[in-house]
């Protein structure tokens, strides 16, 4: 606040066009603008770092933390007010709406939508929609109190597993079946084995973190890991391993579409990377404050990557229409069922909420405890 106020003092004092009498008013210009943005973001009076709870603090942001315990709607009015969060709200809820006119047109597009065929893009969007709209509302509430700041980003992890199991279905029964030449595991008994994993894995990391006193140590950074690993375990078996074998029905699928996995693949590594390493708040500690801070990054980057995904994705889902179009193979061939696509995505995303919600109780209950001894 002292160097906001030292700042539009200075501002106050300037004579236009007099300060730099060899005249660069380029960088003078920058600098007014420089100092009415600060003005413009002081005068919503936000709080910095050490004035919040240990919880709500974000490593390298000093400042533009929201009051806590506020109403609802002070948190729904923030998201157009310049704050540390406000942007990750935005580079989320945006895609959201773009990929809710996706689906919508693909469906329209479609002469018939319901078909067996769509269901494990139905899932890619379902998921992609979901860790959209989860992660914008949890960027919105969080800062309401610690106990919140845990529930919503808990629900936030939670969504990025589901995520990752909607990707893994649309690329097993497209693309790369993992279980296809494996003589054992059908693609149900390995979607049901991954489902159950994740759900466990949720659980696990959820409940790591639910006391303060005794986190696991990077235990977090995990999910994320497993989210990708999810994704993309069987995309590398597709491109490196079954594009050689040639012996699905489906082997020729998704060649013309490596550039686009590739680029996908390169974002959410660099998106890894902004994420991990803290950059580039770590090196300029209170210049992204507000925007460009590394949460930022990561919600663009992971946005566009999905972006490629599901671009992929349909392009995947037109040529195996040709392919049976044309005779190539059969619609039997990809062994698509309701039960293990929408059905088995949807109880997922159920079952995952409600780990969320027993985390959120526990949680609650937790401080209760901690108030009354
Ligand atoms: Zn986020």
């Amino acid at each position: 606040m002292i160097k906001y106020a030292a700042a539009i003092e200075l501002l106050a004092s300037s004579k236009p066009g007099c300060e730099n009498q060899n005249g660069d008013k380029r960088v003078n210009a920058l600098q007014r603008l420089k100092l009415s943005y600060n003005r413009w973001v002081a005068s919503y009076n936000y709080k910095c770092c050490d004035e919040v709870d240990d919880v709500l603090k974000r490593p390298f942001i000093n400042t533009g933390y929201r009051h806590e315990r506020a109403s609802f709607i002070y948190y729904l009015k923030s998201i157009l007010t310049p704050n540390n969060e406000s942007v990750n709200v935005w580079t989320h809820f945006l895609p959201f709406l773009y990929f809710v006119y996706r689906i919508y047109n693909f469906m329209r597009s479609e002469d018939d939508p319901f078909a067996v065929l769509n269901y494990p893009y139905y899932v890619h969007g379902i998921g992609v929609c979901a860790v959209l709209l989860i992660s914008t509302i949890a960027h919105t509430f969080c800062s309401c109190s610690a106990i919140c700041s845990k529930s919503c980003f808990g629900a936030d992890y939670a969504a990025i597993y589901c995520y990752g199991i909607s990707c893994l279905i649309p690329f097993e029964f497209y693309l790369c079946p993992m279980s296809h030449n494996c003589q054992g595991p059908t693609a149900v008994n390995y979607l049901t084995f991954m489902c159950i994993f994740s759900l466990l894995a949720t659980f696990a990391t959820l409940f790591s973190d639910y006391s303060s006193r005794s986190p696991i140590p990077g235990f977090r950074t995990v999910t994320y890991v497993f989210g990708i690993g999810t994704v993309y375990t069987p995309c590398v078996v597709r491109y490196f391993i079954y594009s050689f074998e040639h012996t699905h029905p489906s082997y020729f699928i998704g060649h013309d579409y490596s550039l686009t996995f590739l680029l996908s693949t390169l974002c959410l590594i660099i998106a890894a990377f902004f994420y991990t390493q803290r950059l580039p708040e770590r090196w300029y500690t209170g210049k992204f404050d507000i925007i460009g801070h590394s949460h930022n990054l990561f919600h663009m980057l992971s946005a566009l990557a999905m972006y490629m995904q599901n671009v992929l994705l349909a392009n995947v889902l037109e040529d195996v229409k040709q392919g049976i179009k044309d005779g190539y193979f059969s619609e039997e061939h990809f062994n698509i069922s309701w039960q293990a696509t929408l059905g088995a995505y949807i109880l997922l995303l159920v079952s995952t909420n409600l780990v969320v919600g027993v985390y959120a109780i526990v949680l609650r209950k937790d401080r209760s405890k901690a108030k009354c001894k």
